[in-house]
């Protein structure tokens, strides 16, 4: 029986179903389609020809049956005339099918370049987006899931285009034009042939609506499972000195074992729904010959027009099996469509401001004005508090202060990885929401401590900001960042490839590495956010000397807890808890005997050498 109105609201409300939301998605993926007018057209034109074909079909068997009817009464009288006549049907019954399967063909053909050249674009502009979107976003939501929207969900859309589109459009020609057919032949008929239908349309709205919502689940946990792969793979040092591969494996298995348990629930569904409809189908053939059998009794229809009821079903038949393939397409589409345009849709909170301005030829004086910031999320937990300072060119500002005390925060502040809360930050005088983000960046370098490196080579690492710089340029930049002599150690020289992640690179290797790689963009104000933590401290204090020299017209802010590596800079603040709570040079800092003063006198006297153990005396 179907039901009402507001009682299948009931059903996808308790579903959790949004219906509106389900409609306008499918229709954008529909207009995905659209953007491509020709093909679209082409692979549907195709497909109405191909059902044309296809509905020609039955008439064409109704006729031949009832050609051989009279060909058996003609037969004695003229028989070659009768056998034309069937041989002539013949020839257009095999043409007819021809002619459906070349049309089935291009359609088939276009549909499939259809989906690939939607599933490109669309891959273009998530992948686009994905690179506009701020800190804030990645923070919150894992590179699992958006490899998982990315790839998987982004097919789901492929796959509808493709394949469910085309589908749904033929198998409503065929049954429309087909109806209209056999209503105008005989009514009864036809009402008996297309019986199945209201059930079969309803049991498919059912299942396209539960479809959905298994689609839905099983997709997040799909996420799930890649996210536990990734971190495994870029966790797998800790996951071998921990020995933790059958905590791993465990892991992972739940993960795929919910997938699957999902996977199959879909299955079952979609199973036992068609499984109903093909029941429909089966009951409505009895219908036909049973209904079929008595307007022949009565004289209402032909043996042939019989036979096309009967071959029209049949042709209906794989269409109808292929109700819960469209369906499962559709939901899939549904599904994997919102959670790759929830992505499109977001918009970047960082951004250019609409009248943002490009700093002609920065000379990049930085200065931070009373700014208070908290991580977004974490609006209650203030990171910085009324930080304040003036960093000129030609001088070096160092930052200092306990783990957590808000140092890296204030580096990602100023390329604009986050907005400040309170305050602001200028680069020249100007506001730094107020420029052109590219312009800021280009002004602004910041090499962090984790010295992310490009699985290529060393040469390509280097330039990477500056991909037309020459080999001069990269090689005076790796010098200086002391990285030089190892490149030209290796048998490839700078061509060496580093790896995933630099792997083949020691730590102090790949910081190095960053450090020329941030030289080279040639920007007025450099950062240093802990990046030479990993380089020994005789490697360091070269490599200091030689950016200090090559920087010595440059804004340079240093973030260290090793205070050898800031003890030269023009003025040192000292945060603690998101405040400046110590300023000056390291000797009046010294002097003052505050935080700074200990930690110096805890480093120094970690630095002095130790007492020499009696043995070593004795072996001396
Ligand atoms: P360290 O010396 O250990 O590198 P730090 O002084 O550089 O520490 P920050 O990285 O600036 O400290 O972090 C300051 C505070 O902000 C910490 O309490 C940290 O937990 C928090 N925090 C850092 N990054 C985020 C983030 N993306 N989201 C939320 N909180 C964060």
């Amino acid at each position: 029986m179907l039901r009402s109105g507001p009682e299948r609201e009931g059903i996808a409300e308790r579903l959790g179903i949004d219906r509106d939301t389900a409609a306008k998605t499918l229709a954008r993926v529909v207009r995905l389609a659209l953007r491509y007018p020709g093909r679209f057209a082409l692979a549907t034109a195709a497909g109405l020809i191909a059902t044309i074909f296809n509905l020609a079909i039955p008439r064409l068997l109704g006729r031949a049956v009832d050609q051989s009817q009279v060909l058996l009464k003609q037969a004695a009288m003229e028989p070659r005339l009768a056998l034309g006549a069937l041989g002539v049907t013949a020839l257009v019954l095999l043409a007819a099918s021809t002619a459906r399967g070349l049309m089935q063909m291009v359609a088939g053909f276009h549909s499939e370049t259809l989906g690939q050249q939607v599933a490109r674009d669309l891959r273009l502009a998530y992948f686009d987006k994905l690179q506009q979107l701020g800190f804030d976003f990645h923070d919150r939501v894992h590179s699992g899931d958006l490899i998982t929207r990315g790839m998987l969900d982004l097919e789901g859309v492929r796959g509808f285009i493709e394949v469910g589109m085309q589908r749904i459009i033929a198998l409503t020609l065929l049954v429309a034009i087909g109806g209209v057919g056999l209503v105008a032949q005989d009514p009864v008929m036809a009402l008996a042939t297309l019986s199945f239908i209201p059930f079969a349309g309803w049991r498919a709205a059912r299942m396209g609506l539960l479809l959905r919502l298994a689609w839905t689940k099983l997709q997040a946990q799909q996420a799930v499972v890649t996210r536990v792969m990734e971190e495994n793979l870029q966790g797998v040092r800790v996951v071998r000195a921990f020995g933790a591969e059958p905590y791993e494996m465990g892991k992972f298995d739940a993960a795929a074992q919910a997938a699957l348990a999902l996977s199959n629930a879909r299955f079952r569904l979609r199973s036992s729904s068609m499984a109903t409809i093909s029941s429909a189908y089966y009951l409505a053939l009895a219908l036909v010959l049973g209904v079929g059998a008595h307007r022949i009794s009565v004289g209402a229809i032909s043996i042939g027009q019989l036979a096309e009821c009967l071959a029209f079903m049949t042709i209906l038949q794989l269409p109808v099996r292929q109700i819960g393939m469209v369906m499962n397409s559709g939901a899939r589409a549904i599904s994997s469509g919102r959670r790759v345009f929830e992505i499109l849709d977001v918009e970047p909170t960082i951004r250019d401001a609409p009248a943002a301005v490009a700093l002609e030829q920065p000379r990049g004086v930085l200065r931070f004005e009373n700014v208070s910031f908290a991580y977004p999320g974490a609006a209650d937990t203030p990171v910085l508090r009324e930080v304040s300072f003036t960093l000129e060119p030609g001088h070096t500002l160092g930052v200092v202060g306990p783990s957590g005390c808000g140092k890296s925060t204030i580096a990602q502040l100023v390329p604009r990885f986050y907005d400040v809360a309170g305050g602001r930050i200028t680069l020249d005088g100007v506001d730094v929401r107020e420029l052109q983000l590219a312009a800021l960046r280009r002004t602004v370098n910041l090499v962090s401590q984790d010295a992310f490196l490009f699985d290529d080579s060393l040469e390509r690492n280097i330039a990477y900001a500056t991909p037309e710089a020459g080999r001069t340029r990269v090689r005076d930049a790796a010098r200086i960042a002391h990285i030089h002599d190892h490149a030209e150690s290796l048998a490839a020289g700078y061509e060496a490839q580093v790896g995933e992640r630099g792997a083949s690179l020691s730590g102090g290797q790949r910081q190095r590495v960053s450090i020329a790689r941030g030289l080279m963009a040639e920007a007025r104000v450099l950062i240093f956010d802990d990046a030479t933590s990993a380089v020994d401290a005789a490697t360091e204090h070269g490599l200091r000397r030689a950016l200090a020299e090559a920087t010595s017209s440059h804004a340079t802010l240093i973030i260290s807890h090793r205070l050898s590596s800031l003890m030269h800079a023009d003025e040192i603040i000292v945060l603690q808890a998101g405040r400046v709570v110590e300023r000056g040079d390291h000797a009046g800092l010294v002097a003052a005997g505050g935080y700074y003063a200990e930690l110096y006198a805890m480093q120094t006297a970690a630095a002095e050498p130790k007492p020499q153990r009696a043995a070593d005396r004795v072996s001396a």
